[in-house]
């Protein structure tokens, strides 16, 4: 396995990825002839009546489950997914959300979050390039954790020309080390079933996979956490990708 590719905790499943380097063709869609759709956005045509949560008792014991759960499309190293269908182009995109799986799906193959092509061997140096916004344009620093999946040099340069939105910045940075974390999602209570509030405004927990309450989470984003750190200027970055 190549250095920068994305890792994965050691008893994992065994991942069903793509070889390294294949392109995967995957135009940027658009919208109403001319709005870019971001590969990772919801469209309207992609909503579902969530099923309801019923316990079981697994394979590390009790946890949440679907009384129809279907193990590989449900459940992902332990934890339980969101349903979402995946009809992109479907309706219309929801801008700034993010659909569950998409995001999911970014994460696990090191896929663009703009145009959904592969990151991976992107790069000369093999490392991944990481656009986020935020609200203090502190840079990330070595172990930081992310929802945000890697972006390919075009697709940074286009959403930095365009800007955040109001009231944040972008930070870039170029990553050596991808590793699966946990996931961003919601905690049920074993005894009620029912959420467990959320205390500090956030709309989900963050949840690491060795964590006791993954099993009474429900998922919806992969969160990894960032290593071999090294920031970058969106000026030097586009002029980079000029040349
Ligand atoms: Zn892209």
């Amino acid at each position: 396995m190549h250095r920068s590719e994305f890792l994965y905790p050691p008893g994992g499943p065994l991942p069903d990825r793509p070889t390294a380097g294949l392109p995967r063709p995957r135009p940027h869609q658009h919208f109403a002839g001319s709005i870019r759709v971001p590969y990772i956005a919801p469209w309207t045509g992609e909503n579902a009546r969530q099923p309801t949560i019923t316990t079981r008792l697994g394979r590390v014991g009790y946890g949440i489950s679907y009384a129809d759960e279907y193990g590989i499309a449900d459940r992902m190293r332990g934890a339980l997914w969101v349903r979402m269908p995946v009809k992109p182009g479907a309706g219309g995109p929801l801008l700034g959300r993010i659909h569950a799986l998409r995001q999911r799906q970014a994460m696990y193959h090191m896929l663009c979050q703009g145009c959904g092509q592969s990151t991976v061997g992107g790069r000369s140096d093999q490392r991944h390039l990481f656009l986020m916004a935020s609200t203090t344009g502190q840079p990330i620093a070595e172990g930081d954790k992310t929802i945000t999946p890697p972006s390919c040099a075009g697709c940074a340069v286009e959403a930095a020309l365009e800007g955040p939105s109001l009231g944040r910045r972008y930070v870039a940075v170029l990553v050596e080390h991808v590793l699966a974390w946990g996931v961003a999602g919601i905690v049920y209570a074993p005894d009620t079933l029912v959420p467990v509030p959320r205390n500090n405004g956030n709309e989900f927990a963050l949840v690491a996979y060795d964590d006791p309450r993954l099993p009474w989470t429900l998922a919806y984003r992969e969160v990894v956490s960032l290593h071999g750190c090294t920031a970058i200027d969106l000026k030097d970055l586009t002029a980079q990708t000029a040349a």
